[in-house]
């Protein structure tokens, strides 16, 4: 691509990101984020990854994901079956999301990657391309299949010692399915995808002009879809259509209150059972800090591991994070700015691996149902969970982390007018 203007996503900053060679990144000079990044043949690796795993994806649903064997009487579950006997047991909270996350978003996700890519090869583009690589962004966060997988093992290893397993073919497609999914996301860069619209529809975007610094300062505005800077009056992207704000409209409120609620939502998660097991009658209810600690016993230490970090320590790190983000930009504070880009940047990727204990929720009830022999039920905690998880994840995207640069941007501004120390030199100063 040739060279273009972006806005830093993270920290505002306007950086021309020129021609990369396959395997280079380019990272903003002040905040280290990554603003793009360059792969051989990108487009054509993507549309080979898309399309094999949609293929792996259909062939993962026809046929038996796993099977329960335990005397004599056997249960066989398949993806498509696991949300609709979650429904008819009764939980259509946790059939919706294990639909949603698992099956439903990966399909739109890998569908509009096709219908963008295919055209693209040949050098077409249509309107609608615009819109659907928007939609692609969006969906991103909320495709969860190698979480999903993660779920499966963990509850491989938590009924290994109730009855027999049998893995089925489903299972081999879904993993085939995962890993297409990861390289197709891990070939597109967001960057370079725009900008390949761009030139197959022949249109050179010539953004406002502008000169170091944030773009706010300079009274522009990016966009936080597709990184095209405007000037602060304009209000939809001329690119994506998104609608554009020099900063997330409310964002600190919306960090809090999804944050306020997740953290209220946490203790019930934890106080009440996430799951009874009931064996020959007998219910034995689980919370998660009990499953670790039967994992643990039962001598499943990296499983447990596992579970630990991604349903206790993940969602505390990054409630603890989050709320000191907001806290900290409410505050005016100025210093630490490196480690706070940092943990924003931590608490945007591993937020959604809490799902975990969620999906292995569901996997279990809905493959553990052998009447009065040995059954699954979900407990009140799951879905206050659920509820964590998902609300942490709104949180962290409702958080704006140019925020945290506004007080330093001001005082770079007076810093600069004033003759005072360059840039580089205030930002020794300040960390
Ligand atoms: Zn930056
Ligand atoms: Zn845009």
């Amino acid at each position: 691509m040739s060279s273009e203007n972006v806005a830093c996503h993270c920290c505002d900053l306007i950086v021309e990101v020129s021609t990369l060679k396959p395997g280079c990144k380019a990272h903003c000079p002040r905040c280290g984020h990554l603003l793009s990044s360059q792969t051989s043949n990108a487009i054509d690796k993507a549309t080979a990854f898309a399309a094999s795993a949609l293929l792996f994806l259909l062939l993962s649903l026809p046929f038996p994901f796993m099977a329960f064997q335990s005397q004599g009487r056997e249960q066989q579950v398949s993806l498509l079956d696991s949300g609709y006997d979650l429904l008819i047991l009764g939980f259509p909270l946790l059939a919706l999301l294990l639909s949603v996350f698992i099956l439903i978003i990966p399909t739109l996700l890998l569908c509009a990657y096709l219908v963008i890519l295919l055209p693209l090869r040949k050098g077409q583009v249509y309107p609608w391309s615009y819109t659907l690589t928007r939609l692609i962004f969006s969906l991103h966060p909320w495709a969860m299949a190698e979480v999903f997988l993660i779920g499966v093992l963990v509850s491989l290893v938590k009924i290994s010692g109730m009855a027999d397993l049998v893995i089925g073919m489903s299972f081999w497609a879904y993993v085939l399915f995962a890993l297409c999914l990861i390289a197709t996301i891990t070939c597109i860069d967001r960057l370079q995808l725009w900008h390949s619209l761009d030139q197959a529809a022949s249109i050179q975007r010539t953004p406002p002009a502008h000169r170091y610094g944030g773009a706010m300062q300079q009274q522009l505005q990016s966009c936080h879809c597709c990184g095209l800077i405007h000037d602060r009056n304009a209000h939809s992207c001329q690119r994506c259509s998104s609608p554009l704000h020099p900063r997330t409209p409310f964002s600190l409120q919306k960090t809090w209150a999804f944050l306020i609620t997740g953290a209220l939502l946490y203790i019930p998660a934890n106080l009440y059972p996430i799951m009874h097991t009931r064996l020959l009658g007998a219910d034995e209810p689980s919370t998660i800090l009990g499953g670790v600690v039967l994992l643990w016993q039962h001598g499943s230490y990296p499983i447990a591991l596992i579970v630990f970090i991604a349903s206790i320590l993940i969602p505390i790190v990054k409630m603890l994070a989050l709320f000191w983000l907001a806290f900290s930009v409410e505050a005016g504070h100025q210093n630490r700015v490196n480690e706070r880009i940092w943990m924003y940047r931590m608490t945007e990727l591993i937020g959604r691996w809490s799902m975990i204990d969620v999906f292995v929720v569901a996997v279990l009830v809905a493959l553990v149902q052998l009447g009065g022999l040995a059954s699954i039920q979900p407990g009140l905690a799951a879905t206050a969970f659920a509820g964590v998880v998902i609300l942490t994840m709104l949180s962290a995207l409702s958080f704006d982390p140019r925020l945290i640069w506004d007080n330093l941007n001001q005082r770079e501004l007076n810093s600069i007018k004033s003759g005072q120390a360059p840039l580089n030199d205030l930002l020794d100063e300040i960390n």
